[in-house]
C-alpha cells in the first residue's frame, strides 16, 4: 500500500559491510545517517520508492536549462537496525536500485523518494531465504512504482533542484 505522505530523504551513500548481496545481485546502497523527522514516521520494514544518484555530493545546479539531472530509478528501500558498535545501534537505510550500473558509487549522493510499504523488517534463518524474498520484493516494488499515480512522483522537482 502507498504511504499517506511520500517520505524523500538526501544523503551520502557510506561503504557497509559489504556483506555480499552484491555478488548475489542485490547491492544495496547504504545512505549516511540522516536526521529526516520524515523518517521517523516509518517503522522498520521494506519500502519501494524512487531513487537517483549524482555523482557526487553536493551536485551543481541542474536547473540552468541545460544540464539533464541523473536519472531516476525504481529501488527497494530497507530501513532498519544495524550493529554498529558496542550495544550501539543505529537506523540504517539501504536502497536497491533497479538498474545496472557500470560502476559503484561511494561517496555519491543519493535521492530518494519513498513512496510504498511492502512488509515488515523480518530475520531469515537463512541467507538464501533472505535473497529470496529481497527478488520478490524486486517484483512487488516493480508492479507498484508502475501504477500511474506512483510514476508522478519520479517526476518531482525534488529530482532536479541543486543540492
Ligand atoms: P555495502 O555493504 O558497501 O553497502 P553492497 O554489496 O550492499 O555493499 O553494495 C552496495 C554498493 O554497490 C553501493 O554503495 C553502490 O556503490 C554499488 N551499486 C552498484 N549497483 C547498485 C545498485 N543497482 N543498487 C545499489 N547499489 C549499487
Ligand atoms: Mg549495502
Amino acid at each position: 500500500p502507498h504511504l499517506p505522505k511520500a517520505v524523500v530523504l538526501q544523503a551520502v551513500v557510506e561503504k557497509g559491510f559489504g556483506r555480499g548481496a552484491k555478488k548475489l545481485g542485490f547491492p544495496t546502497a547504504n545512505l549516511a545517517r540522516t536526521d529526516s523527522p520524515d523518517l521517523d514516521v516509518l517503522s522498520n520494514g521494506v519500502y519501494c520508492g524512487w531513487a537517483q544518484v549524482y555523482p557526487q555530493a553536493g551536485a551543481g545546479a541542474y536547473e540552468d536549462g541545460h544540464s539533464q539531472p541523473p536519472p531516476v530509478y525504481k529501488a527497494v528501500v530497507n530501513v532498519g537496525v544495524s550493529p554498529t558498535f558496542g550495544d550501539v545501534r543505529e537506523r540504517l537505510v539501504e536502497a536497491h536500485l533497479m538498474h545496472a550500473f557500470e560502476d559503484d558509487f561511494y561517496g555519491g549522493e543519493l535521492r530518494l523518494c519513498i513512496i510504498g510499504w511492502l512488509r515488515d523488517e523480518m530475520k531469515f534463518p537463512e541467507f538464501q531465504d533472505l535473497v529470496a524474498n529481497i527478488s520478490n520484493d524486486v517484483d512487488v516494488a516493480r508492479e507498484f512504482l508502475e501504477q500511474d499515480f506512483a510514476e508522478v512522483f519520479c517526476r518531482e522537482p525534488f529530482f532536479s533542484r541543486s543540492a
